[in-house]
C-alpha cells in the first residue's frame, strides 16, 4: 500500500509542494500547527527512522539541507524555528513514511510543553 506521502511525491493526489528534488519533497502540512508548517519528506519510502540504513545519508542530510533552505525562504531563519521527526507510537508518529516537520513563524513554546518530566 503507498503512503499518502508517496502519492503527493507522485503527484497523485494534490499538495501545496514546495520543494522538489531527486531525494526529498516538500510540501506544506494540510493541518498546520504554526504560520510555517513544511513536511520534508524522502522521495524512497522509509517508513521510520529505526529503518534508515547507512545507504540513506545523502536522503538524511538531503533533509536537513532543504530544511534550512526552506526556513530561508519563508523567512523564519533569523527568529527561529523548529525541526520535528516523530517515530513510532510513542513519538506520535502518524504516517509511516519519513518526514521532518519544519515549524515556525510564532514562539513555539518549550520543546514537550507540560508534561515535560523525564518521569512523566
Ligand atoms: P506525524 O504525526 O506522522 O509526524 O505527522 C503527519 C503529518 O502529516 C501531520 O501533521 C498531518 O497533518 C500531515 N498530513 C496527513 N495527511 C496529509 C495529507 O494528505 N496532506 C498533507 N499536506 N499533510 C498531511
Amino acid at each position: 500500500m503507498p503512503t499518502i506521502f508517496a502519492k503527493i511525491i507522485r503527484g497523485e493526489i494534490p499538495a501545496d509542494i514546495v520543494y522538489q528534488d531527486d531525494l526529498v519533497t516538500a510540501f506544506r502540512d494540510i493541518h498546520p500547527m504554526a504560520p510555517t508548517h513544511i513536511l520534508i519528506v524522502p522521495n524512497k519510502v522509509i517508513p521510520t527512522v529505526n529503518d534508515l540504513t547507512a545507504d540513506d545519508e545523502q536522503i538524511a542530510g538531503r533533509m536537513f539541507i532543504v530544511a534550512k533552505i526552506l526556513a530561508e525562504q519563508e523567512g523564519i531563519a533569523e527568529s527561529g524555528y523548529r525541526l520535528i521527526v516523530n517515530c513510532n507510537e510513542h513519538g506520535g508518529q502518524e504516517v509511516f513514511h519519513l518526514h521532518m516537520h519544519l515549524l515556525g513563524g510564532r514562539p513555539l513554546g518549550r520543546m514537550l510543553g507540560e508534561r515535560s518530566k523525564v518521569s512523566e
